[in-house]
């Protein structure tokens, strides 16, 4: 589904991504993991349009979307969940949710499913993004890039500054997700809940692939030394 071949990025004379190459395959879910500044949301922002991909080598659905546009990207089927939600506050829950509506393909996600999925948002359907707890404000931007139906939704850090008990209600979704044949690209620093949930990692130390593999095959060793380089 997604096949991504030496990516490299640049931010004027730094360089951020040194050649990384990544497969998901249709029905998997992949998760990226390592620490600050090691390229993970560069590269999601690489493969959405958000930064020039122009001449690279990314193909979605056998498809070279490297240098289209942002919003033809998201058209053809990869939608993201970016880092900070980036709600619209002063909008209501149901309001978001419909933003996210725009440009929809065919397929399983509508309003219906959403709150399905999310059943907490059901009570705070007419109110304001302000409103809502963390958690919560999470649960709109996932259900908002869902509501596009797309084959691949990638997830930039969905646990961030969430409490584990909150975490934990977060990843229960990505199996229901998985479960209507949305595959996931997940972005995660907390290893533990990516190798719970992932078919597959990528771990990622300064710009690099520095380990990939099933969660089963990786030894604490291993991961620990390609996440902080020590082992
Ligand atoms: P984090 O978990 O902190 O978001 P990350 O793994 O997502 O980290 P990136 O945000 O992709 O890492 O950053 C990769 C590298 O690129 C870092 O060294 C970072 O300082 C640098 N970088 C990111 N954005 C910019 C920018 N707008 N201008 C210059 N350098 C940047």
């Amino acid at each position: 589904m997604l096949e991504v071949s030496g990516l490299t990025a640049h931010y004027g004379d730094f360089q951020a991504l040194f050649g990384v190459d990544m497969q998901v395959e249709e029905g998997e879910t992949v998760a990226i993991i390592g620490s600050n500044g090691a390229g993970k949301s560069t590269f999601l922002r690489t493969l959405t349009g958000l930064r020039p991909s122009k001449g690279q080598e990314i193909r979605f659905c056998g498809q070279q979307i490297a240098g289209l546009p942002a919003d033809q990207i998201h058209k053809l089927g990869l939608a993201m969940v970016p880092e900070g939600r980036r709600l619209f506050r002063s909008l209501s829950v149901e309001e978001n949710l419909l933003i996210g509506a725009a440009g929809k393909r065919k397929g399983p996600w509508d309003l219906k499913k959403i709150y399905d999925l999310f059943p907490d948002l059901v009570a705070k359907r007419n109110n304001p993004g302000t409103a809502l707890s963390g958690g919560q404000q999470q649960m709109v931007a996932i259900g908002r890039a869902l509501m596009s139906n797309p084959s691949l939704l990638l997830c930039d850090e969905i646990s961030l500054g969430l409490a584990p008990k909150v975490i934990m209600d977060i990843y229960e979704a990505v199996p229901m997700i998985r479960a209507q044949g949305t595959s996931i690209l997940v972005v995660e620093q907390d290893v533990s809940q990516a190798l719970a949930v992932a078919d597959r990692i990528y771990c990622f130390m300064e710009g690099r692939v520095s380990l990939t593999g099933t969660p089963d095959s990786l030894s604490k060793e291993q991961i620990a030394n390609a996440y902080f380089g020590i082992g």
